[in-house]
């Protein structure tokens, strides 16, 4: 899952007069930062290398503030509605730039999930997947008939939902193919696409129970801004790499030779469905000794994501320190460079880039000097001796 859709055209009228001169999505949560701001931040964090947001409404604003912006290796490109087409007709705005699987999302909508679990929900013969989330109170949302990861129906907002029902968390993973499915202009993807989608069989989907939430409304948004900034202050998981998640076969440094230890991709995947930041946080002092470049050690790392992407996980970061004592590369020579363990400074700034929650975040490595570093920056330190280390991992989460 290389792309993700964003859509940001909606006009926010239950809002009243807040939405008459911000886009909904661009309403303030806390200080300088709006609510996609936290949406985009999740997005990328994924491992997604584009976001398209399709703005409509005050769509200039949007562009401003983001078109050609990068969250570290994710680009943000924004793409503007000449006029208000439905969520059918921004897709087929920008049919022409879509992957043949891309995950979409609204814009004024936050639910809080692994978005690559929903990659093992999607069946080959299938239009898209949705993420269902549980509220105790449907009546605002409309409500979805499922079984056995299949969506049956689709119930109209209505008050028999007062006591509760899974709605659609507005998290989609879809085939590009339901361009073919969409009527004239303007159309919706709900009714065009899903309804024949669900009636064949063919529209999947997972539950999910992380945080969720709708900015539709005055007090929703206020509970936004009240709770998101708490809510995305996520625990990490720091990693060691060479012996904790991959066999280190001396300076492991080439494709060929990414062997994972055992359990180690589930182990990520854990960390990920448990909403925590999985950080690489590794010594890599073959640089300094000549045996291979930052950017040989860079498609090692990409190389790891696309293996982990394939098992819906996912790495939030990669951390590393190039410089050693006795290196033969002038520039990576240091005595004592602070980023290489045992020394804190390489997990102290992977800790204060994702603003995580030291209090609650873990390191695991193999070595002492995994330990070390992880006393000096303040958090627990966990001893990986071989073995299944997705059970360590997960004790690790638990014990928070
Ligand atoms: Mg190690």
């Amino acid at each position: 899952m290389r792309q993700a859709v964003i859509l940001v055209g909606g006009k926010g009228t239950r809002l009243g007069g807040l939405t008459r001169n911000t886009p909904k999505p661009l309403l303030q949560i806390d200080g300088d930062r709006r609510f996609l701001d936290y949406l985009l931040t999740n997005v990328a964090r994924h491992g997604i290398s584009e976001i398209l947001l399709i703005a409509g409404h005050l769509g200039d604003q949007v562009q401003q503030r983001y078109d050609g912006q990068r969250i570290g290796e994710c680009e943000i490109i924004v793409v503007r509605e000449p006029e208000p087409a439905g969520t059918g007709g921004a897709l087929v705005h920008v049919r022409d730039r879509l992957d043949p699987v891309f995950l979409m999302l609204n814009g004024d909508s936050f639910f809080d999930f692994n978005y690559l679990a929903l990659t093992s929900v999607l069946r080959p013969g299938d239009l898209g997947a949705l993420a269902l989330r549980w509220v105790g109170d449907a009546r605002r949302y409309g409500a979805t008939e499922q079984r056995d990861g299949r969506i049956l129906s689709f119930r109209e907002k209505d008050e028999t939902l007062a006591d509760g029902a899974w709605i659609s968390g507005g998290v989609y993973l879809l085939r590009r193919s339901v361009l073919d499915y969409l009527g004239p202009l303007p159309c919706s993807i709900e009714s065009d696409v899903f309804l024949q989608a669900a009636a064949a069989g063919r529209l999947g989907c997972a539950t999910f129970e992380g945080y969720f939430l709708d900015i539709g409304l005055p007090e929703t948004l206020q509970q936004g801004r009240d709770e998101l900034p708490r809510v995305t202050r996520r625990p990490a998981v720091l990693l060691d790499r060479d012996s904790t998640l991959n066999v280190d076969t001396g300076y492991t440094h080439r494709i060929q030779d990414l062997r994972w230890t055992p359990g180690a991709v589930a182990a990520v995947r854990a960390i990920n469905d448990a909403g925590w930041l999985a950080l690489v946080v590794t010594n890599q002092s073959g640089i300094a000794r000549g045996l291979y470049t930052e950017d040989q050690m860079r498609a090692f790392h990409a190389h790891m994501q696309r293996e982990l992407a394939a098992a819906g996980a996912h790495i939030d970061g990669f951390y590393h320190c190039p410089f050693h004592p006795e290196a033969i590369v002038d520039t990576y020579r240091d005595a004592d460079h602070p980023w290489r363990k045992p020394n804190p400074g390489m997990l102290r700034v992977a800790l204060s880039d994702w603003q995580a929650d030291t209090a609650r975040s873990v390191m695991i490595g193999d070595q002492d000097s995994d330990i070390e570093a992880a006393k000096a920056a303040g958090v627990r330190g966990v001893k990986y001796e071989g073995g299944a280390l997705d059970v360590l991992v997960r004790a690790a989460i638990a014990g928070a």
